[in-house]
């Protein structure tokens, strides 16, 4: 295989590229934007090398622990748990939350054989334990599994004083935070109910 065969190849681990736009991309990047590529290259090479999971909330992060976590400035009391890093830049640039973030590694989904040790829970209990969390916000996608999730989570909450609070209407069903706009998400955070731990 030549090395533009490989490169063809390689592009179509992108989501939503197929062989032909694989091929674009190469002689896109061949023809006349081969520094672009070159810094795409060096900077996919350092951040595939280098950033790793937060040891406390499974943000992405270059060091043991992420840059919101070792923020000593933010609001202790509230814990939002999300589903990845892309909802906690979504819920950021809403401007609408102070707290601290938990980004589960997945949902309970027996189906598909993911149990509650597959996703990262027993972390949620020890930071549960370690910091004194007043407030508990869910913010994940409704689903199936999302459901099967929360009974497990309301579980681990209800051993702490702590409150359990859900997203409010503004998120419509089904939707990923990742891809709404900063005034539905920050609707929804103001608006967020309280649920029976
Ligand atoms: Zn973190």
């Amino acid at each position: 295989m030549s090395i533009i065969e490989q490169l063809t190849e390689s592009l179509r681990c992108l989501p939503g590229v197929g062989p032909k736009t694989a091929q674009r991309l190469v002689y896109y990047f061949l023809k006349n934007h081969r520094k672009q590529a070159l810094i795409l290259a060096k900077n996919l090479d350092e951040a595939m090398n280098t950033v790793i999971q937060c040891e406390v909330c499974n943000n992405f992060a270059v060091s043991e622990i992420c840059t919101i976590c070792k923020n000593p400035n933010r609001n202790r009391d509230l814990l939002c748990i999300i589903e990845q890093p892309t909802d906690l830049l979504a819920i950021e640039q809403s401007h609408t939350f102070n707290g601290y973030y938990f980004i589960l590694t997945g949902k309970i989904s027996p189906i598909d054989g993911i149990g509650i040790h597959d996703i990262g829970l027993n972390k949620l209990e020890r930071y549960l334990k370690n910091e004194a969390v007043r407030e508990v916000i869910i913010a994940l996608t409704p689903s199936l599994e999302t459901q099967a999730t929360l009974q497990y989570i309301q579980h681990i909450v209800s051993t702490y004083p702590v409150k359990l609070s859900q997203l409010a209407q503004g998120v419509p069903t089904g939707s990923e935070l990742q891809f709404l706009d900063p005034i539905t998400i920050s609707t929804a955070m103001k608006n967020r109910h309280l649920i029976d731990a």
